[in-house]
């Protein structure tokens, strides 16, 4: 007899609200992809995506599955427990699991530690026949080879933002807060070419965005996987590292596949900062260089910006806001500094006694401000932050940024738009 699974893709009141309304929120792939990995003899699959469904709390499910980040930690633990005094067995697994798995096992019947590929199977087969364990683990990082298509027909009402795919996973790089190194055993890995292009090829509308962390992490593959997507006339985006847009020749590829723009995280404008955090891959000097670079292949910059680090000062908004003005960047996503479980920021700032809580909905990077920054009141720095977002996707601003930039006009008026819309 089939029994009956629901698969959550969580997402808090809080940050929905900071989503909700932007132009480019592609889903969160995990969920539709661990989808694929069910054997539907015997399972009956219902999958409810936080951004825009409701979970159905009145029904009834034998097992209830959950991909947990830190800053909805909390949230999860309470649909766990909602779901498992109905009588549902509740599994969970996801960055936050991976990185606190003795959490994890407070608020749930089983874990999932680390990558699913092996762990996940072996549970689902587990629960069928009624023996699953409390803590699953991998034990090696897994191949990438053969890995199924997510199962995107379980995604409701999303459009052009249904399409998302994961050609590598990991980073080859190292910043201090950032949890990739830990939840992937510091290992970076690509999928086969053809296979990447198969599953590119099942997305039935024009756009899709590479969900990967590091999409240039290794620019042969990348190369190689872009002269193959050419001829199939999609568009799309992707989270890539500055160093590696000078070369020319990935460049030209990119835009003749395709590329719309590249999520690039700049992060500050200071070295200082930079190498405060471990991020020598960006040059504050080569900026412009690169940037106009981007912009000649008719590649838009979505900017990644973080406020908070140690060497940042009150005055870091202001000069945030005029090098963004003068470089042309066509938009951004700010964050406040996070200092995410296990990471080295997070080792640093426990060590020093700065952490201000260890609830962890005040970790998301948007809404709260996490631990005691160095030059400001944790008053200060969000106020800064929320200040500079306002002024960022000001008219002033946006008429100043797109004038430099003189790149894909439209799409990023909109998207500017957008983002003022969402303030
Ligand atoms: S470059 Fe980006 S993905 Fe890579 S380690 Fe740094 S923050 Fe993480």
């Amino acid at each position: 007899m089939k029994k009956t699974i629901l698969l959550i893709t969580p997402e808090n009141q809080e940050i929905n609200y900071f989503r909700k309304r932007q132009f480019n929120n592609f889903i969160q792939i995990t969920m539709p992809y661990l989808a694929a990995f069910i054997n539907e003899e015997h399972y009956d699959i219902t999958l409810i995506d936080e951004y825009n469904q409701k979970i159905p709390f009145k029904e009834d499910f034998d097992l209830v599955a959950i991909t947990v980040n830190t800053p909805n930690a909390n949230h999860c633990y309470k649909i766990a427990e909602a779901f498992m005094s109905k009588g549902s067995y509740v599994v969970m697994g996801g960055p936050h699991v991976t990185l606190l798995p003795h959490e994890g096992t407070l608020h749930c019947n089983s874990i999932i530690i680390g990558e699913a590929e092996e762990t996940w199977p072996q549970f689902l087969i587990d629960f069928y026949n009624g023996v699953p364990k409390k803590i699953y683990q991998t034990t090696d990082t897994p191949s990438l080879k053969g890995i199924p298509t997510p199962k995107r027909s379980l995604i409701r009402r999303r459009f052009f933002t249904k399409g998302a795919v994961i050609a590598s996973r990991g980073c080859p790089y190292s910043c201090s807060y950032c949890n990739l190194k830990q939840i992937y055993c510091n290992s970076f890995r690509t999928r086969p070419v053809g296979e990447v292009i198969e599953d590119i090829r099942e997305i039935a509308g024009r756009y899709f965005v590479f969900w990967d962390d590091n999409f240039f992490g290794d620019i042969k593959f990348a190369k190689e996987l872009l002269r193959e997507l050419k001829p199939l006339k999609k568009k799309w985006a992707a989270q890539v590292t500055l160093d590696q847009c000078q070369d020319e020749e990935l460049l030209q590829l990119a835009k003749e596949s395709g590329c719309i723009y590249f999520f690039i995280g700049l992060e500050s404008f200071s070295e200082a900062s930079l190498q405060s955090v471990n991020k020598g891959i960006n040059n504050v000097k080569g900026y412009q260089k690169i940037i106009d670079l981007i912009h000649q292949y008719g590649i838009s910059l979505q900017a990644g910006i973080i406020f908070g680090f140690d060497t940042d000062a009150k005055d870091v908004f202001n000069n945030t806001l005029l090098a963004c003005n003068q470089l042309g960047i066509d938009g951004a996503t700010v964050s406040i500094l996070t200092p995410l479980p296990k990471t080295p920021l997070y080792k640093q700032l426990k060590e020093e006694g700065r952490l201000l809580t260890e609830d962890w909905t005040h970790y998301n990077g948007k809404t709260r401000v996490a631990y005691q920054p160095k030059n400001m009141t944790p008053k200060e720095l969000f106020e800064g932050y929320m200040k500079f977002r306002k002024e960022f996707y000001s008219f002033k601003s946006i008429y100043k940024r797109l004038k430099k930039s003189r790149t894909n006009l439209l799409h990023n008026l909109i998207v500017n738009l957008g983002y003022k819309m969402s303030l």
